[in-house]
C-alpha cells in the first residue's frame, strides 16, 4: 500500500481521553473501518508480510474479529476466532493471563489440524498480554503461530517485549 493511502487511513484513528476509564487514552479505530479504502489499505498493509505463509488467519474477540474477517476473505484463507471463555460450543482449549486487575480467559475449538500456519491477529498492542495468550493458545492446540499482528501498537507499553519483538504492526502511537 501506499504511503499517503497509510497516512490518510491513520488520520483516522480517534484517541479518545479518560475512556473506558481515567488515565486510558483508547484507541478507536471505528472511523478508520468506516471509510472503505482505509480499511482496504489497513488489511493489505496487515497481511502484507505474511503472504502465502499462512494458512488460517486468527482474530482475538472483540475487535480483532474485525480486522481478521477482512483478513481472511483478502488473503483467500479461514478465519478462527479466539474467544473470551464460555462462547464457543464445542470442546476448546483455554488460556488464563493476568490482567492488571484480576485475570482474563480466553478460548479456542481444540479441533485446529496441528501444523496449521495461523496468523495471529488484533487491534491494539498495549502490554502484549492479550496476544502473548493468544500464541499460547495456538502452541497449545500443536499449530503454529508464523506471524503477530496488530493495525496499533502503543509503542510505550511495551508489548513489543513481551512477544520477544516479533509483531508487525501497521501503525505506531
Ligand atoms: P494488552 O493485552 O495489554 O496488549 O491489551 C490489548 C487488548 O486490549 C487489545 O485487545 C485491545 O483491543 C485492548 N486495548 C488495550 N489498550 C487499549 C487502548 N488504549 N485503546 C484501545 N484498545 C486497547
Amino acid at each position: 500500500p501506499d504511503a499517503s493511502a497509510l497516512a490518510r487511513a491513520e488520520s483516522l484513528i480517534g484517541s479518545i481521553p479518560d475512556y473506558p476509564q481515567p488515565g486510558i487514552v483508547f484507541r478507536d479505530i471505528t472511523p478508520l473501518l468506516a471509510d472503505a479504502a482505509a480499511l482496504r489499505t489497513t488489511i493489505d498493509a496487515l497481511i502484507e508480510p505474511f503472504e502465502g505463509r499462512f494458512d488460517v488467519v486468527a482474530g482475538i474477540e472483540a475487535r480483532g474479529f474485525l480486522l481478521a474477517g477482512a483478513a481472511a476473505i483478502a488473503a483467500g484463507k479461514g478465519l478462527v476466532p479466539i474467544r473470551k471463555a464460555g462462547k464457543l460450543p464445542r470442546p476448546a482449549a483455554t488460556v488464563s493471563y493476568a490482567l492488571e486487575y484480576g485475570t482474563a480467559e480466553i478460548e479456542m475449538h481444540d479441533d485446529l489440524p496441528a501444523g496449521t500456519r495461523v496468523l495471529l491477529l488484533d487491534d491494539v498492542l498495549a502490554t502484549g498480554g492479550t496476544l502473548e495468550a493468544g500464541r499460547e493458545l495456538v502452541a497449545r492446540l500443536g499449530a503454529e503461530v508464523v506471524g503477530t499482528a496488530v493495525l496499533l501498537e502503543i509503542d510505550a507499553l511495551g508489548g513489543r517485549e513481551v512477544l520477544g519483538g516479533d509483531v508487525h504492526a501497521v501503525f505506531h502511537v
